[in-house]
């Protein structure tokens, strides 16, 4: 058996493992998703969770840690927890990295923390009644936060596309922004590869999760050509002109790749054909009346990117939203607290502060919101710390680039609050490290190091 075959079968086991997620309940006590329900009154609580990602755990962790009399549910649609930082290092076949290093059980926090968890789908939310209506029953809250992450968007990007057109590229070049199967039906076919050639697109203008990653990943599927032998190319047709920590990625792409990674400025997708495995597109500044020409590129495996948008929750809430694609939750000011609804907050990917969407950020978010939440339940005034003065290094967000040795770059955030626009908003550094490039192996250890403090944050 080669490397290869040997990494089908283990990826194989693993995802089968991580189906087989434990089922905790709601206090109250959750039925099985097959009982018939959904319109039942299942419990009520203080403070209502949703999203039990990066954000939603750590409000709820932070909830009773800083009171453990405080009654707090969070509702999660999926059994288990599967990451998605770090998630690219696992394309890249760094050493020690499975599936399982991404997977997590909900029991471990739910019995170290003592927030209840409910598993069921939140389908829809009454403001007026305070319910959140799921496939499992209702549940009332006094307090809701909303940490539901992201959705996508492929009916705005391709609204000739039909329903079952978009199921079908969802399904065999998928965007693995989102948790879950997305990212073992990429790795598997990347596993099964051969010398061709690799498309990665990355998303058009506008916010999107994790704005390094579609490069990251890019450079950690060359670098698993490279390790493998395999004759090929990762193309990366970028809808704008903006590379997140760009000098960075670049520089380490000519270092170490060559022409294995090809990047393209302002390609425009036009449409993609699973069945004839092709992509057309066109360079955005080429006009139409001086004769752009379509392009055709074929591919082995595509990793197509669709816009993002706020998962479908925030809008069943009924807040006001921010009028661009990805239709961001409008704040309170200087608060977690959406504009539109004082019993209602936000956190995460969703939130219309202009901080980079990254899962650090949406742990730093839980646990100002968790703050906000907690004197207010004490009846205390309060006010964020980010309004008085700069928090430093809010965000570091770090990016593998390569393995043997292994080598990453990163970038950090300080937030503070603008009072012109009444919101929080960040500053970006991308460090060079001592030899005077971008990369280091000491950045490659922050990144494991990151990686595991965060998730015993999360789960212990
Ligand atoms: C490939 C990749 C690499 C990344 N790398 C990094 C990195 O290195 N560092 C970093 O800081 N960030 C990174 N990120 C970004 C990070 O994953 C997100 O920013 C972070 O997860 C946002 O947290 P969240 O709580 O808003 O959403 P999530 O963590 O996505 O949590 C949302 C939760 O809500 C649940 N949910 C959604 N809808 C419903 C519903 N209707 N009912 C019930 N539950 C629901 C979901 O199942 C999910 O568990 C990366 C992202 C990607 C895609």
């Amino acid at each position: 058996m080669n490397r290869r075959e040997a990494l089908k079968i283990g990826a194989l086991s693993v995802a089968a493992a991580a189906t087989m997620g434990t089922i905790t309940g709601c206090n109250e006590g959750a039925k099985p998703a097959s009982a018939p329900a959904a319109g039942k009154k299942l419990c009520k609580h203080k403070v209502v969770v949703i999203g039990g990602g990066f954000g939603g755990l750590t409000v709820a962790k932070e909830l009773k840690k800083r009171d453990s009399t405080f009654d707090v549910l969070v509702i999660e649609k999926n059994d288990t927890f599967m990451s998605c930082p770090f998630s690219n290092t696992y394309l890249g076949k760094l050493e020690g990295v499975n599936l399982g290093t991404f997977v997590h059980d909900y029991a471990q926090p739910v019995e170290a923390n003592g927030y209840g968890m409910l598993h069921a789908e939140v389908t829809s939310i009454d403001r007026a009644a305070k319910q959140i209506h799921t496939t499992k029953g209702v549940v009332e809250y006094e307090i809701l936060v909303m940490s539901p992450g992201i959705g996508y968007d492929y009916k705005g990007q391709f609204p000739n596309w039909d329903d079952e057109k978009i199921k079908h590229v969802q399904r065999v070049a998928p965007g693995a922004l989102i948790p879950g199967k997305e990212h073992i039906i990429l790795e598997r076919q990347l596993v099964d590869m051969d010398d061709g050639n690799v498309v990665i697109t990355v998303p058009s203008d506008g916010k999107y999760r994790c704005p390094p990653a579609p490069f990251e990943r890019a450079s950690m599927i060359a670098a698993y050509m490279k390790k493998e032998g395999i004759e090929g190319k990762v193309i990366i047709l970028n809808a704008t002109n903006k590379v997140s920590k760009g000098a960075a990625f670049k520089e380490s792409w000519k270092d170490l790749y060559g022409d294995r990674v090809e990047h393209i400025d302002f390609a425009k997708i036009q449409d993609v054909d699973p069945v004839s495995k092709t992509v057309t597109y066109h360079i955005a500044d080429e006009m139409e009346d001086k004769g752009y020409k379509v392009k055709t590129l074929k591919y082995s495996v595509l990793n197509l990117i669709p816009n993002n948008i706020s998962n479908p929750v925030i809008e069943m809430s009924g807040v006001e939203t921010t009028t661009d694609s990805f239709k961001r939750v409008v704040m309170n000011g200087c608060s977690f607290q959406t504009k539109t609804d004082k019993d209602i907050y936000a956190v995460g990917d969703v939130i219309a502060h202009t901080v980079p969407p990254s899962g650090q950020t949406a742990n730093w978010t839980g646990k100002q919101c968790a703050l906000e939440i907690a004197n207010r339940l004490h009846k205390k005034a309060f006010e964020l710390p980010v309004k008085k003065s700069t928090i430093k290094v809010g965000n570091v967000c770090y990016s593998m680039v390569s393995d043997n040795p292994e080598e990453a770059i990163m970038v950090t955030h300080d937030f503070s609050f603008s009072e012109e626009k009444n919101i929080i908003v960040s500053a970006g550094n991308v460090p060079k490290s001592p030899s005077g490039k971008y990369r280091s192996s000491g950045t490659a250890k922050a990144t494991r190091d990151w990686y595991g403090g965060i998730m015993r944050d999360l789960f212990s």
